[in-house]
């Protein structure tokens, strides 16, 4: 099998080494056999969304934000929509996920209007939210999540998406409700950075699935050796359960 994966503005949204998650990707299918073609869309470069199968989208400081709108706005926010409408898998991090929501009003008053492609929208906080943190998630299972988040944008979904999962530990999408990232068709929005699908490999293999299934009708990923992605997993939720 192949997976053609577009990373999104990848030298101006990778805070944190967003882009690890790719390299996991990769890594988690071609030791399974399959093929990966990773290619990169920034400002000023055409997005054709049917080339692809699943898109990335790191996060970002709100001047990067800012920076990229211009480009946004128009042709790219419409194969966006087009390609979440088709069922392609996205997985969208902090400022990626922000950008697909309405807008994002920063806490210094700066307007971001973004793609609208969900129904969520994202207004700044002057007291940041910072820390490792973990949820639930319970198409995964119930299993846990555990990551890294650092973001001053409260994010609030609408009735047409719902959560990715629930907050055991730590601030998520806004620190209020309980709720952690969004879930719309095979759209996964998290607040997560950094390494997030290697110390989850579970998760990473849901999306990989996901992605997989939608191109080939069904994808059986044979098993991979966890034991260090998961001791990894493991003792990050043993801490933050001794600090909930
Ligand atoms: N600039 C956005 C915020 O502060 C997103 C931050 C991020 O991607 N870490 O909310």
């Amino acid at each position: 099998m192949e997976l053609k994966i577009c990373h999104l503005f990848p030298d101006v949204l990778n805070l944190y080494g967003d882009r690890g998650n790719i390299a996991c990707m990769r890594k988690r299918l071609e030791w399974r056999g399959h093929t990966v073609i990773v290619s990169e869309v920034s400002i000023g470069q055409k997005l054709r969304a049917s080339d692809y199968d699943l898109f990335f989208i790191g996060g970002g400081q709100d001047f990067e934000q800012e920076v990229l709108l211009e480009d946004l706005k128009g042709e790219k926010t419409a194969e966006i929509k087009a390609a979440i409408a088709d069922g392609k898998t996205f997985l969208a991090i902090c400022g990626g996920y922000q950008m697909l929501g309405a807008y994002y009003k920063t806490w210094d008053g700066q307007q971001c209007d973004f793609t609208g492609a969900l129904d969520l929208y994202t207004i700044g906080e002057k007291q940041r939210m910072i820390g490792n943190y973990m949820f639930t998630c319970e198409e995964l299972g119930g299993q846990t999540v555990v990551g890294f988040e650092n973001h001053s944008g409260a994010t609030f979904l609408g009735s047409g998406v719902r959560p990715i999962g629930k907050v055991l530990s730590g601030y998520g999408n806004n620190g209020k409700d309980g709720m952690e990232g969004a879930r719309y068709n095979n759209v996964f929005c998290t607040y997560s950075h950094g390494c997030l699908l290697p110390k989850n490999p579970v998760l990473a293999d849901h999306i990989l699935k996901t992605a997989l299934s939608r191109k080939y009708g069904s994808a059986d990923l044979a098993p991979l050796d966890d034991a260090i992605e998961t001791a990894a997993h493991d003792y990050m939720a043993k801490r933050l359960s001794a600090n909930a």
